[in-house]
């Protein structure tokens, strides 16, 4: 199993509940590859700074949250080199028409005008570099990356008819999409996604932020003028996504979070909510900065992922580039 977060910013509880939580929930079960996908970021313009310290940080919260470097292998994307090599050769047997389609590219294009990079649109491709590099059989996304995934398993049958003749060279991936937790909806509009990239920093909790600011932002997040806490995707979205929020934080279905929150006022609910978001999330912090502590350490751990990551991205491309014609060095 695969996965990887942008260090572009601070990692919020979307992050967490849709990615993080549930990689440490199927540390068990799979042989997983969890990075911080530092090439990505750059698709748009980054601080150099800002990225080295967020790309850090990212990693930093990748244990903070649970992962057992014992157990799976975390890294830094760009420190194995395979996946932009990967990325390349892909380029070459994606179709542009299968890139334009993307929904994601469309809306950050949108916005970026005429700003926007080679990068950005071929972004999905490295995405597909990096799960078919691994011969990964699980991705685990949220709602958003779905798209994507279905591009990087189109890739891949490609790839094996145009190359495979009657072998299957790369694998092709299946999501792991997890119920009511994939899709975490901003605190200014729960029509719209929680995400690192808002200017608003109202919009979303970070794993990081003390529980005076969780306070505040809980005080000041949209609400609505009725009466009773309850699940209404539909007619109201943010009281929905509140609850989800306190399901998730309380280790409740979003059924039993109804039955106990239903009666409250949205004072009560918001009390309880800051509650479990400030207990739930002190440990996490906690462990963070005393990681932070030990650059030492923390760099030691990405390199024993890098190069564990290397040692099997060495063989898909060994595979790849012998099916394709090029001449291995002599
Ligand atoms: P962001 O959109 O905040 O920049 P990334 O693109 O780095 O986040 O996504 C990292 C992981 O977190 C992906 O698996 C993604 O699906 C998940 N994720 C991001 N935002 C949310 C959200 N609001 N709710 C649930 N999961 C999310």
């Amino acid at each position: 199993m695969v996965s990887g977060v942008q260090p572009t910013g601070y990692l919020h509880i979307g992050n967490y509940l849709g990615a993080l939580r549930q990689w440490v929930l199927h540390q068990e079960q799979y042989e997983n590859l969890f990075f911080v996908v530092d090439l990505h970021a750059i698709t748009v313009p980054q601080d150099p700074k800002g990225l080295a310290e967020a790309t850090l940080s990212a990693a930093a919260l990748f244990l903070a949250c649970g992962i057992d470097p014992s157990k799976s292998t975390i890294f830094i994307q760009s420190h194995v080199k395979a996946h932009v090599e990967l990325c390349w050769l892909l380029n070459c047997v994606t179709p542009v028409n299968w890139l334009e389609k993307m929904i994601q590219f469309k809306e950050k294009a949108r916005k970026q005008g005429e700003n926007v990079s080679v990068g950005l649109f071929d972004y999905p491709v490295l995405m597909a570099s990096d799960v078919l590099l691994y011969q990964a059989d699980l991705v685990p996304v949220g709602e958003d990356q779905q798209q994507h995934l279905e591009l990087v398993r189109s890739i891949s049958k490609r790839f094996n008819s145009l190359y495979g003749k009657k072998k299957r060279i790369l694998k092709e991936p299946k999501p792991l999409i997890q119920g009511n937790t994939s899709r975490i909806m901003a605190l200014d509009d729960g029509t719209s996604k929680m995400s690192k990239s808002s200017t608003n920093d109202m919009s979303r909790i970070n794993i990081l932020d003390p529980p005076n600011t969780i306070q505040r932002k809980i005080q000041r997040c949209k609400t609505d003028s009725l009466m009773g806490i309850v699940s209404d995707p539909v007619g109201r979205p943010e009281c929905t996504n509140l609850l989800n929020i306190y399901a998730a934080f309380t280790n409740q279905s979003l059924t039993q979070a109804e039955a106990e929150c239903r009666e409250m006022s949205w004072g009560q609910f918001k009390r309880v909510l800051t509650d479990a978001l400030t207990t739930s999330l002190e440990p996490i912090q906690r462990k963070y900065h005393e990681l932070r502590k030990d650059e030492d350490f923390l760099r030691q751990i990405l390199k024993n992922g890098s190069d564990y990551a290397s040692s099997i991205a060495q063989v898909t491309m060994q595979q790849v580039k012998d099916c394709m014609g090029f001449i291995p060095i002599h």
